[in-house]
């Protein structure tokens, strides 16, 4: 059978990652016009895994593009976790430090997710402290991770309704699926999250108007898993011989969604991008509350907050 047309509208995610930084960079720069200290982001990196070196090596060039200061620590790949926990909290307790990124996987001697716990709230620009996760869950404001964010950022600018809209997760991990699931619930979508012990993940699939995939495995969903003119966002990357490779088999989706994200270009580029609006919102929060109010505060910052008069009642 001859593929049908393509019907769905292309969700850029590099148009709209670089619309994005632009706009950090327009606003670090007002924020050190008004008198704030430059952001700045450190990076630490522990070993020499190629792919992790060109990662952090990204993080850093953007960072000078938008006016961020960046500050790259790379340690040996016989590095002690005593070491890079050391390290750690030297960063917390630097002024001139507004964000820490731990990158991550690191050397198999060292406990990568439980350093990450270790890293100061208020400086997690990744989002994935347990504390930052708990701010997160609870609807208070917090640093959000990146990669979630930048999902809902690209519903936002394509202005797709998720108020009431039936969002399905597929994945369920700390770094995209759980908080992906928690900012749309936030923003009052009805959420499934589905996982690897879902049962009849297509008709699962077929029920939603907005579709996450955040699962590893290339081309797993296709057309016939997504309900005609649904959002698809795809956030798998996959690795192959023919390049990098989503979780939505792009042909067949295309032709039923009424949007959709192309791997790559779609959420990958936005992940930085996010990287570096956290890491201008750390260093407001730092500076304190008279610099935080709300209307300077970026949407995805503040949804979800409890509304006075509405707390649980104690018995
Ligand atoms: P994980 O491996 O941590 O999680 C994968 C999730 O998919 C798990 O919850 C797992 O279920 C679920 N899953 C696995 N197999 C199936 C299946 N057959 N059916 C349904 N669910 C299944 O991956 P991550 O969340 O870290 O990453 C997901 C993808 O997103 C990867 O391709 C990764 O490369 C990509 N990614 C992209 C980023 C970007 O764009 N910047 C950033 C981060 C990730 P269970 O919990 O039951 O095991």
């Amino acid at each position: 059978m001859m593929p049908g047309p393509m019907t769905a509208t292309l969700i850029d995610g590099k148009a709209i990652a670089q619309q994005v930084r632009a706009e950090v960079r327009d606003e670090v720069e007002a924020w050190i016009a008004a008198g704030g200290d430059r952001p700045g982001l450190a990076t630490v990196l522990v070993g020499d895994d190629a792919a992790s070196a060109v990662y952090v090596a990204g993080k850093q060039r953007a960072c000078v593009e938008v006016g961020i200061e960046g500050f790259a620590y790379d340690l040996p790949v016989d590095s002690t976790q005593a070491e890079v926990l050391a390290r750690l909290a030297e960063l917390n307790a630097d002024p001139r430090v507004s964000g820490i990124l731990l990158q991550l996987p690191t050397p198999p001697q060292i406990d990568g997710a439980r350093l990450t716990t270790r890293i100061d709230p208020a400086k997690d620009v990744d989002g994935l402290t347990p504390v930052s996760a708990g701010l997160l869950s609870k609807g208070l404001p917090g640093l959000r991770p990146c990669t979630p964010t930048g999902v809902i950022e690209l519903l936002h600018r394509h202005d797709v309704a998720i108020e009431g809209a039936e969002a399905v997760v597929v994945g369920r991990s700390d770094l995209v699926g759980r908080p992906v699931a928690a900012l749309l619930l936030a923003e009052n979508a009805t959420v499934t999250v589905c996982h690897s012990r879902t049962r009849d993940l297509p008709a699962v699939c077929r029920r939603a108007d907005v579709l996450i995939a955040a699962v590893g495995r290339p081309g797993m969903v296709t057309g016939d898993w997504i309900k005609p003119g649904a959002t698809v966002i795809d956030v798998g990357i996959t690795r192959t011989d023919a390049g990098l490779v989503g979780d939505v088999e792009f042909r067949s989706a295309s032709e039923v969604a009424g949007l959709i994200t192309p791997v790559p270009g779609g959420v990958g580029p936005m992940t930085i991008a996010i990287l570096l609006r956290n890491t201008l919102e750390a260093a407001r929060r730092q500076a304190g509350p008279a610099w935080t109010a709300a209307a300077d505060r970026p949407a995805a910052v503040s949804v979800g907050l409890r509304q006075p008069g509405r707390e649980p009642r104690r018995t």
